[in-house]
């Protein structure tokens, strides 16, 4: 079996091949490590090998693993689970940034939130692109209106997208997704200078969300193994 060091550097070849393939820079894709239901001594095994960094869906989880890991000075955390608004304190205030942004209370809350001795909050958009009643995320015409929001807001700095296509799609509607994504992100950025970032892609997927133009891609299972179906 594969040590996790070894699974990252494999990951990391995918992205650079993914890049070579469509003429990008391998620096224009970032990795997180999507670290949900894995323990700390993982994610401390792979920032140690230069991982910086790293996703989580559970806030009670995430905080539990923070606290083991807090000489890791260099580690950003990113949130990328459904926010409920009774979690936005925690999250504004352990977190450096959250992909999972979906509506204008959550907005305000984590505005009010952010501590003031910390930098502004990097705050995604999470857009549902296959219109799934399972899925958070806002349709892709309410986008301009909650990126006018975070714009406006000074604790938080607007960088960018956030998507998770349908799990079943075929190759040719995924891409159609991507190819949407692409284009919101296109019109987005050219309006907001400090939007730089489309987080797009998973472990099933990293190569043709590069293809389409992610920049950022969310990868757990290729890089820790498969999940306890518990928490999926
Ligand atoms: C779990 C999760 C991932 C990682 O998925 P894998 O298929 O394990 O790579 C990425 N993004 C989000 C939002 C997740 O919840």
């Amino acid at each position: 079996m594969n040590s996790i060091v070894e699974r990252l550097k494999e990951v990391r070849q995918q992205i650079e091949s993914a890049c070579n393939q469509h003429n990008r820079r391998p620096e224009s894709v970032q990795l997180l490590a999507v670290s949900k239901t894995k323990p700390a001594s993982a994610i401390r095994e792979l920032y140690e090998v230069g991982q910086r960094h790293f996703g989580e869906n559970y806030l009670q989880e995430a905080l539990e693993k923070q606290q083991q890991l807090t000489d890791l000075d260099a580690l950003v955390w990113h949130f990328i689970g459904p926010i409920q608004s009774n979690k936005t304190r925690d999250i504004a205030a352990h977190f450096a940034w959250v992909q999972s942004v979906d509506r204008s209370k959550i907005i305000r809350r984590l505005n009010e939130q952010r501590p003031a001795e910390l930098p502004p909050l990097q705050v995604l958009i999470q857009v549902n692109i296959d219109d799934e009643q399972s899925k958070s995320g806002v349709a892709p015409d309410e986008v301009a209106a909650l990126a006018a929001e975070i714009a406006a807001a000074d604790r938080l700095t607007l960088r960018g997208l956030m998507t998770i296509p349908a799990a079943h799609a075929s190759e040719a509607q995924q891409q159609q997704s991507f190819n949407a994504m692409q284009r919101l992100f296109s019109a987005l950025s050219s309006q907001y200078e400090s939007v730089d970032t489309l987080s797009m892609g998973m472990s099933q997927d990293i190569t043709a969300a590069i293809g389409a133009g992610s920049t950022m891609v969310r990868v757990g299972t290729a890089l820790f193994g498969a999940r306890a179906s518990k928490k999926e």
